[in-house]
């Protein structure tokens, strides 16, 4: 008897349909899957074998034959035990409707008792489904991040019994559907605050900023001067995700297996890597690749402490990533895309001694240990930080000034504000945030007056900007302005984004 069940793959995010075709025939009990790699082949088969038993079922001794089409497409092999196993049990007729189980796609684990495990990318291969509104069986832990999608019907499993008596009629389940959009309006409380931090004002001011523009952010000061402290209270001044947002960050944690218990991601996400980690981890890899850092900090923060110490191909393979906002990942035949859009904030010592330019701590590099140490953030990755900032650390009068320092609720409400207007200049254009424009989008979006125009052009001859170094500056101008609310990018604006641009050699 031949059997057919419908099942899905991915490639990166990606769904692609599976067809699992599965011959039981008689002759010498053998149980071959053609289809998957060879790795997975042999594990995939002792679970279905021993889940079918121990679900109380009894297996064949006949020939199986399993299909998974196309060949081509690369699968990954556990997410077929449970269609594999519903096409044994279907071929033997153990399931016996066959035009209900053909109207439905199945994706899923078996542990050996029959238990029926969570999956990774059960989201997008969801999403992937969602088109023609299908209905699509999963392991009942991976219910709540299928259930945000709409136009698709989700079944939550726990067991392959459970499986077999709902397609033969003798079990209901019904479909779960979850709206995320109350959620994410929810008001998420963090435990740490820019009020924590004291005096710091222009940092404070750049990050601000950075947030309401989307503008990467390089801070460069001596320890201790609270530039790590600053960084990891990014979050909570970044506008609350909207859903399109959150269902992109999602994805990318649903594949990457690191969903929590509610299903989504309803906070933006803050990545901070050690500066020891491999490309792989960073940019994505693997024998199918996974998403590296730069795609789990998608819509969210990425964050480098000690920027000089990363590793110099990890530091390369970084810049067109950040330009494109999405990644390529190449493998022998073929390549898989992940979005990595993402705030990138680093910091840095202004030496390897870390003292150089403290008004009290004498520095003890020389010259040409200080030059080799900034050479390692190269030219063109230095540039593409629009907001560069020094962070000098703070004397003892000033760390126990009485003054109180604003909460971040304030300053998220300007930068939910700048974020607005934006979104109403650059709708149906695509563009999320003045740090996205093109030089094209820069013109039509940023006209200048005669006086700005060479105010610029002055000032640029003075810090000798490079033509994307004067873009950038255009770019924050453009963001102060949205603060400030005003219409037109003016000299203020200028004066003081032509302040966020420091000289990185000496
Ligand atoms: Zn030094």
């Amino acid at each position: 008897m031949l059997a057919k069940i419908k099942s899905v793959a991915l490639k990166g995010l990606e769904a692609f349909d599976v067809l699992v075709e599965v011959d039981v025939s008689n002759g010498l009990p053998t149980f071959n899957i053609v289809g998957l790699p060879d790795e997975a082949v042999q594990e995939s088969k002792e679970r279905v074998r021993s889940a079918i038993k121990n679900s109380g079922y009894e297996y064949p001794m006949k020939r199986i034959t399993v299909n998974l089409a196309p060949a081509e497409l690369r699968k990954e092999g556990s997410t077929f035990d449970l269609p594999i196993a519903l096409g044994i049990l279907l071929a033997i007729e153990v399931i016996k409707d066959k035009e209900k189980a053909d109207s439905f796609y199945f994706a899923g684990e078996l542990s050996l008792d029959g238990a029926i495990r969570r999956i990774s990318g059960a989201l997008p291969m969801a999403i992937g489904l969602a088109h023609q509104r299908n209905n699509f069986i999963v392991p009942y832990e991976n219910i709540f991040e299928v259930a945000i999608v709409k136009n698709i019907e989700p079944y939550p499993v726990k067991h392959l019994k459970e499986a077999v008596e709902f397609l033969n009629g003798d079990r209901t389940i019904e479909p779960v559907h979850k709206s995320i959009e109350d959620d994410l309006l929810e008001d998420i409380a963090f435990e740490e605050d820019f009020s924590d931090i004291k005096g710091q004002f222009q940092a404070k001011r750049a990050l601000e900023i950075g947030s309401a523009g989307g503008h990467n952010v390089v801070m460069v000061g001596s320890p201790g001067s609270g530039k790590t402290l600053l960084a990891r209270r990014v979050p909570t001044i970044l506008p609350p995700l909207v859903e399109k947002e959150a269902l992109e960050v999602t994805q990318i944690y649903s594949i990457s297996g690191l969903l929590m218990e509610e299903g989504f991601v309803k906070r933006r996400p803050f990545r901070s890597p050690h500066h020891t980690a491999s490309e792989a981890a960073i940019i994505g890899g693997g024998s199918s690749p996974k998403p590296g850092e730069i795609s789990l900090a998608h819509n969210g923060v990425l964050f480098f402490d000690e920027l000089p110490e990363f590793r110099r191909d990890v530091l390369g393979a970084l810049r067109q990533p950040m330009e494109d906002g999405f990644v390529s990942i190449a493998r022998v035949k073929e390549r898989t895309t992940y979005p990595s859009r993402f705030m990138f904030i680093a910091a840095m010592n202004p030496c390897p001694c870390g003292w150089y330019g403290d008004p009290v701590h004498p520095c003890r590099c020389s010259v040409s240990e200080i030059k080799r140490y900034r050479a390692r953030i190269s030219g063109p990755l230095w540039d593409r930080f629009d907001i560069q900032v020094e962070v000098p650390r703070l004397l003892a009068d000033e760390l126990i000034q009485k003054t109180s320092s604003e909460p971040s609720k304030n300053i998220r409400e300007r930068v939910i504000n700048a974020r607005k207007i934006q979104a109403e200049r650059y709708k149906n254009k695509n563009i999320f945030s003045n740090s996205q424009l093109s030089p094209r989008a820069i013109k039509e979006f940023i006209p200048l007056r005669e006086e700005e125009r060479s105010f610029l052009s002055n000032v640029s001859e003075k810090l000798s900007l490079t033509g994307r170094g004067y873009d950038r500056v255009l770019k924050v101008a453009r963001t102060i302005a949205d603060l400030d609310e005003s219409e037109n990018v003016r000299l203020p604006h200028i004066a003081e984004a032509v302040q966020y641009r420091i000289d990185n050699t000496i």
